[in-house]
């Protein structure tokens, strides 16, 4: 063997290691030449003078992922006995490779070189003491990793190009089965494929994906397997929540076919752990999303409302959307004292209120209040109705025409693009079809202008698609005269529901703030319309039951005046001469009494 004379008496009387490793089950299963290969080491150390007793196989990490973060055992016990001195060489199959990454390989032949321990795989004798088996090592191990990255890489590119042609197998969806050609269709199993179209018409109906998972409560819902036991088999169980949002936000069931819509990111925690965690690629990111490459159960409009209805219902994200309690302005409402949004309290008295959120961590300012919803709601719906009046209506229309046409000019620019860009190709396929084959040079300069101009169509068809995708469809003229006519009436309609005021509130109404004043009787409002425009509204705050009931200002303000210097009886008079009524409402004050107990609590001569 290579090196040989680099073993001596001093390693001999020391143990010989044998490492063993194999990434993963499969690889040990398909690969069982490898592993005899890597036991057949352990006759290598006999042959090369180590006695058969000191000889010991370490194979405690084979089929144990070489992955980033898992602890294998085998290479931590081999470091840790080689620090004790008591190991005279390691054998491996292929030394550079003894760890999955060159960080852990250079720190067990620095420690090989403290220790005096010599490296060897079946190409040689490696002595990391001796400064040119270093440099052969660290050299080795680069070239190790140079070549798992190419041949990563190509794997990578391999399965990428199949996938930008739409023919990388990925599992597909519930609903979906490959035939005998390999293509994608719609699952046969009539069972399988109204569970599915009910999905979406359950979402369609109700807007939340709880909202399926209740459409579902007493149904069974298809799950088909892939790999394992139970492959290619329909299994029937619960709709759970986490389900009908993969189903949702699945494009395969709009047609499209996807790949890379999840990555996979590295953390490293503080222990210098590294974890690694899947996550979702925002759709602009997806690296191959073709349309229409099968049936759907849906048009990828739909898809792409959906997804906005799906965002629009997150409030983890921030998202409040509107709920079935009958405060109107739940969700868009803040206090204008410290900013923060107002929450919705519905009390035992079904009286609703809105309270500054500041409350619950104790950072009110002395301005934030609770006002009843009540009296904010009616202003507020008071200045919807008044701002859908016929005249703002045919103003609004004239501007939706208006907007529309922007559409369509918009889409309309999109279009001529990609007209002219197919011009250019043909013009271009046709310059180099013209030149003669043995004008080489000529012939790829063209050949290169040509293959431009095909990227610059693929690019303009792509641009006029997503000018299509954004533009949602306008609801006609006349349907919007129509509803308008009568909004008055729908609106206080009983069969409209508070989730239903709550939507069409928030179509013309970006948010509401209840503003700081001096005055505690009034509620100063301000409306911010999605225009721009604002309005403020002051309105009456309806008096606390207890304020209410207080002897009115005035009545006490004589008491006061008089009361030292008059008896209780003449005081009586005054008050009702003066046509003062008690806190409870009555006309008189009948006698002593009934002056009540702000009376009595003043200092007065008898
Ligand atoms: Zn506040």
């Amino acid at each position: 063997m290579n090196g040989e004379h680099k073993i001596t008496s001093f390693h001999r009387e020391r143990a010989a290691l044998i490492y063993l490793r194999q990434s993963s089950m499969a690889q040990l299963r398909q690969h069982t030449e490898s592993t005899r290969s890597q036991y057949g080491l352990a006759e290598t150390a006999a042959g090369l003078g180590w006695p058969r007793t000191l000889i010991e196989v370490i194979d405690t990490d084979l089929g144990i992922s070489g992955k980033w973060g898992v602890a294998r055992e085998g290479f931590t016990e081999l470091v840790t006995r080689m620090c004790r001195g008591d190991v005279g060489a390691i054998f491996g199959i292929e030394i550079t490779r003894l760890a999955r990454s060159n960080a852990d390989v250079a720190r067990l032949a620095e420690f090989a070189r403290i220790t005096g321990t010599l490296l060897i795989d079946p190409d040689g004798v490696y002595d990391p003491a001796d400064v040119n088996d270093r440099v052969l090592l660290g050299f080795k191990g680069t070239m190790g990793e140079m070549e798992l990255h190419v041949m990563a890489q190509r794997l990578q590119a391999n399965k990428r190009a199949a996938a930008e042609r739409g023919e990388l197998r990925t599992p597909l969806p519930v609903g979906y089965v490959h035939d005998d050609a390999g293509d994608v269709v719609i699952d046969p199993d009539a069972e399988v494929q109204a569970a599915i179209r009910d999905v979406f018409a359950a979402f369609a109906a109700c807007g939340s994906a709880y909202g399926v998972v209740a459409a579902f409560k007493d149904r069974r819902f298809p799950l088909r397997a892939y790999g394992g036991a139970w492959a290619g088999q329909l299994r029937w169980g619960r709709l759970a929540h986490a389900r009908v949002l993969g189903i949702l936000k699945n494009p395969g069931y709009a047609g499209a076919y996807v790949f890379g819509r999840y990555t996979s990111r590295r953390t490293v925690d503080p222990s210098g752990t590294v974890h690694t965690a899947i996550a979702e690629r925002p759709r602009a990111e997806w690296p191959v999303l073709i349309k229409d490459h099968h049936d759907g159960y849906i048009t990828w409009a739909e898809y792409l409302a959906g997804e906005a209805r799906l965002a629009a219902n997150h409030t983890a994200a921030g998202a409040r959307p509107p709920r079935e309690g009958t405060a109107l302005c739940q969700g868009i409402i803040s206090c204008g004292s410290c900013g923060k949004p107002m929450m919705t309290n519905y009390h035992t008295d079904q009286r609703p209120s809105y309270d500054c959120s500041s409350r619950r961590d104790q950072l009110t300012t002395p301005s934030c209040r609770s006002v009843a919803a009540a009296c904010v709601d009616a202003a507020v719906a008071g200045a919807l109705l008044n701002a859908l009046t016929p005249g703002q209506v045919a103003l609004a229309l004239s501007a939706a025409g208006e907007v529309a046409g922007r559409h369509q000019r918009a889409s309309r620019a999109a279009e001529l693009a990609v007209e002219r860009a197919r011009y250019d190709a043909g013009r271009a396929e046709r310059a180099f079809c013209a030149v003669e084959p043995e004008n080489r040079l000529v012939a790829r300069s063209l050949e290169a202008r040509w293959e431009a101009r095909l990227a610059a169509l693929a690019e303009a068809e792509q641009a006029l698609q997503a000018a299509q995708d954004t533009l949602p469809p306008l609801p006609s003229r006349d349907d919007l005269e129509k509803l308008a006519a009568d909004l008055p009436g729908l609106w206080n309609a009983p069969t409209t529901s508070a989730r239903d005021r709550k939507r069409l509130l928030r179509t013309l109404i970006a948010d509401v703030t209840v503003l700081p004043g001096p005055d505690r009787g009034k509620a100063r409002i301000g409306i911010r319309w999605h225009t721009g425009a604002t309005d403020e509204l002051t309105i009456d705050r309806p008096a606390h039951s207890g304020t209410a009931r207080r002897t009115p200002a005035a009545a006490v303000e004589l008491v006061k005046r008089l009361g030292p210097a008059t008896s209780n009886d003449e005081l009586v008079t005054r008050l009702n001469a003066a046509g003062h009524r008690t806190g409870h409402g009555r006309p008189a004050f009948l006698s002593t009494p009934a002056v009540g107990p702000t009376l009595r609590r003043m200092p007065r001569s008898s």
